[in-house]
């Protein structure tokens, strides 16, 4: 199982777009894939069709279960996408209250890692949308994770959210057990704005090693299929958005051939 997870500080960058798109290319090439919704907000959820306000079961679950020492199967939490071969967990927004009422408590850090370990035979893809805070949930999401996608707009002021960002990951990494490798993905280019090409040229200089070769163009298919609760590859799997996901889903398929390290 491979576990990827999509961050950014900042709202509208495209994570949500981000993981449904991945996720849906996953599952129309025959993988079973899972999604993840960890942001309070319960975008995700919302994209299929499911209230993040009155879930009977959401990832909240698993964490207030285990603040009381019972263990939910995570299987509980699993809700049907309407697409072949790819689930989701949703949030509920109760989420937002966990830093609170759970933070300090012990062992919540690791929480989503056991569970999704749980589901290692029946899922070969997880992704994962993160919350826009660091708290945690983040911790969490980062524990799980084999790879975090940062998806950054590329307009004039991106650098800035980028950087507090990438300083973020630092100091998570530094207090975390492993070091989790990222790839930046460039969104929201519209090629014919001097602002995007600038911004493109200024992510390649300051991160030539962790930004991913190709971009994410604007395609305002991606607003038609959140309206239709259908990731974008399953209505229009050959649109100018789908094929520039499918070269990052291919890249990170390279990337990440090599098996999931077992944790010691
Ligand atoms: P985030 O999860 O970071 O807040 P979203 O994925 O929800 O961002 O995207 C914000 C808005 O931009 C949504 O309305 C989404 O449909 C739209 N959007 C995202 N990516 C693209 C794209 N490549 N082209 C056009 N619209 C996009
Ligand atoms: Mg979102």
């Amino acid at each position: 199982m491979q576990v990827w997870a999509v961050a950014n500080q900042k709202g509208g960058v495209g994570k949500t777009t981000t993981a449904v798109t991945l996720a849906g290319s996953l599952a129309r090439r025959g993988k079973s894939a899972l999604l993840v919704d960890m942001d309070p907000h319960g975008s995700l959820s919302a994209y299929f069709g499911y209230d993040p306000d009155t879930l009977e079961h959401s990832i909240y679950s698993l964490f207030q279960q285990e603040s009381i020492g019972h263990e939910l199967e995570p299987e509980a939490v699993l809700r049907s996408t309407g697409v072949d071969g790819l689930q989701l967990m949703p949030a509920s927004t109760a989420l937002a209250t966990l830093d609170r009422q759970l933070g300090a408590q012990e062992g919540m850090g690791l929480v989503m890692n056991r569970s999704l370990r749980q589901l290692e035979g029946m899922f070969e893809y997880v992704v994962i949308d993160c919350p826009p805070v660091l708290g945690v949930l983040m911790v969490n999401a980062l524990a799980a994770c084999d790879r975090l996608l940062v998806p950054v707009q590329t307009e004039y002021l991106a650098r800035k959210g980028l950087e507090r960002m990438v300083h973020t990951l630092e100091l998570i990494q530094r207090a975390s057990r492993k070091p989790v490798p990222y790839t930046i993905v460039p969104t929201l280019f519209d090629r014919r704005t001097r602002a995007a090409r600038d911004s493109l040229d200024v992510l390649r200089e300051a991160y030539p090693d962790t930004l991913w070769e190709g971009v994410i163009p604007v395609d305002n298919r991606f607003r038609e299929a959140s309206k239709r609760g259908l990731p974008l590859p399953t209505i229009a799997p050959s649109s100018r958005g789908v094929r520039a996901y499918d070269g990052l889903l291919e890249f990170l398929m390279r990337q990440d051939d090599t098996p999931r390290q077992e944790e010691k």
